[in-house]
């Protein structure tokens, strides 16, 4: 089993529970329209990786920075920032044949977390960016999100069981762009003006 760090500890989530389209500006940079209800999707544990691929199986992917949660006792008890790797052609196939998005969305090395750590005291206050070569490139907040952390996982918890290190990604904000061999990417967390983490890959 893949697994991520949490306080030192290795946690083998089961699965990764995925919102889209949660920030409206993103939704519409790919010409979405920002939904009435969550849009979920899941990535298994074999998506998880240490190691930042700008390839697989198809030339370009693309970078979604996330803010994670990790679950416990079937509420969120950590924070993280994540990579959610995305074949966007393939994708693009897909959402035009209304297909599940697994082949874009749920292949090896798709998933890419930094640590773990325990909650803030409001959740409301969280920010993050990516920065690509020094570069910002994209940054979210809280109080952006089209769902709040707690409505995600109520929306999750109503139609399927949440177990202890499963995570939820809850959707990222306008910015994404291609993965390319050789750039560093950079994803910081921060409570107000506090860094809480950051975790950098560079990519293969
Ligand atoms: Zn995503």
């Amino acid at each position: 089993m893949q697994t991520v760090s949490c306080n030192n500890e290795n946690i083998p989530p089961l699965k990764i529970v995925c919102i889209g389209r949660n920030y409206a500006e993103h939704a519409r940079e790919l010409g979405n329209e920002v939904p009435s209800s969550p849009v979920i999707f899941m990535k298994p544990n074999s998506s998880i990786t240490q190691s930042l691929a700008s390839q697989h199986n198809e030339e370009v992917l693309h970078y979604e920075t996330e803010l994670s949660f990790l679950i416990k006792n079937k509420k969120i008890a950590a924070v993280g920032l994540g990579l959610d790797l995305t074949k966007r052609k393939t994708q693009a196939g897909l959402k035009e044949k209304s297909l599940p998005w697994e082949r874009a969305k749920a292949f090896d090395g798709s998933a890419l977390f930094s640590d773990f750590v325990d909650l803030p005291d409001s959740l409301e206050q969280l920010t993050f960016t990516l920065t690509v070569d020094g570069e910002l490139k994209q940054k979210g907040e809280v109080t952006d999100m089209v769902f709040s952390p707690q409505a995600v996982l109520d929306e999750c918890a109503s139609f399927m069981s949440l177990d202890d290190g499963d995570i939820i990604m809850t959707g990222t904000p306008k910015g994404v762009g291609e993965l390319t061999a050789g750039s560093t990417y950079e994803a910081a967390l921060y409570f107000g003006e506090n860094r809480l983490l950051s975790k950098t890959w560079i990519a293969q």
